[in-house]
């Protein structure tokens, strides 16, 4: 559905991070992708391949090691790679884009029951009025017990927990949710539940919900358009329905015909190979060591081509 609420345009961002004396790592590279009010975003990929150094830069989060090192990041007409910090966390921040961080529910404080953490978050920017009403009519839109507002975080379910995240970061009623991860660590019947509230989130308020996962499956239920990443490019961008009927991309083809599978460590691993090391990229297709289809003309750098509903990073349709 596409309404009235913000734009969001990243036009060729470039992020890396600084990691000792001469070794940089590019985690985001040359990164387009524009969602109009609304309008849902699925960012894929494997471990590793920037989706979550995207989201951090979008909701100006980064590490402190980081660095936008080029591109903009447009909310409507304003690049909010260049607002001021004071005006980011005036206008911006939680009121027009918030985020759900990877593992936010474990990060619930202990001490606080949730009502007050709840109405901590809308006294310190600057909501007035009945805070509590507010808190309780949030708990409701999740779908939780208001009782849940005099729980502490030790008395309620993973899925509860998340549940809350969900509901604190719509308290100021932005226009643009980022969920990272947001289903990890949870057992399978209640990523569907949580699936299913984020969706109807989306329909009800009519707004953007950026999904990073390197789950497919749950980024297939939520996102109206899909964006594959490697090594911190966008190798594929497409509409849901394209990237699952007819994926272009080698990459987007192996991704979504493998099965992903934990390794010995816990990481999810879904093909075979490794990516290129980010701080040593090679010069031409980054995907090059691991495509069955790699050819020599691939030691050049592909320029993303245009497709029906998006583009595709890769020689083959040169
Ligand atoms: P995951 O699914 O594991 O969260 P991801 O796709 O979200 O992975 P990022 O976490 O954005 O990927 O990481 C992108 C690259 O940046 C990786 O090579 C990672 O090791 C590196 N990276 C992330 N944070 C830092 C940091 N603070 N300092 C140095 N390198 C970092
Ligand atoms: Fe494979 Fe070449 Fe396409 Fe890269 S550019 S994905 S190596 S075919």
């Amino acid at each position: 559905m596409i309404c009235d609420k913000s734009k969001l345009s990243v036009l060729n961002l470039n992020v890396h991070y600084l990691e000792g004396p001469g070794r940089v790592i590019k985690a985001v590279n040359s990164v387009s992708f524009e969602i109009m009010g609304g309008e849902s975003i699925g960012i894929a990929g494997e471990s590793a391949s920037g989706k979550s150094t995207l989201g951090s830069a979008i909701m100006r989060n980064l590490e402190p090691n980081a660095r936008i090192i080029g591109g903009s990041i447009f909310l409507d007409n304003i690049d909010i790679v260049n607002l001021a910090d004071t005006d980011f966390d005036r206008e911006i921040r939680w009121k027009k884009i918030a985020m759900i961080f990877q593992g936010a529910m474990n990060t619930l404080d202990p001490v606080f029951p949730i009502g007050e953490q709840m109405q901590e978050i809308l006294r310190s920017h600057g909501v007035e009025g009945s805070l509590q009403n507010r808190t309780l009519a949030s708990l409701d839109d999740v779908g939780l017990d208001r009782s849940v507002a005099k729980m502490y975080p030790h008395e309620l379910s993973g899925g509860m927990k998340q549940r809350v995240v969900i509901a604190m970061s719509l308290l100021l009623d932005p226009d643009i949710l980022i969920a990272d991860e947001p289903t990890t660590a949870l057992d399978v019947l209640v990523q569907a539940q949580i699936i299913k509230l984020l969706k109807s989130v989306k329909i009800k308020r009519g707004i953007s919900i950026i999904i990073i996962s390197h789950d497919l499956g749950v980024i297939s239920e939520i996102a109206d358009k899909v964006a594959i990443m490697y090594s911190g490019e966008i190798v594929e961008l497409a509409n849901s329905q394209d990237i699952f009927s007819n994926p272009k991309h080698p990459y987007t083809q192996l991704l979504i015909s493998s099965v992903p599978k934990l390794d010995s460590k816990g990481t999810i691993v879904s093909l075979k190979g490794q990516p290129p090391d980010s701080a040593n990229l090679p010069e031409g297709c980054y995907f090059l060591s691991r495509c069955p289809f790699a050819m020599e003309m691939c030691r050049k750098k592909p320029s993303p081509l245009n497709t029906a509903s998006g583009f595709v990073l890769c020689w083959l349709y040169e």
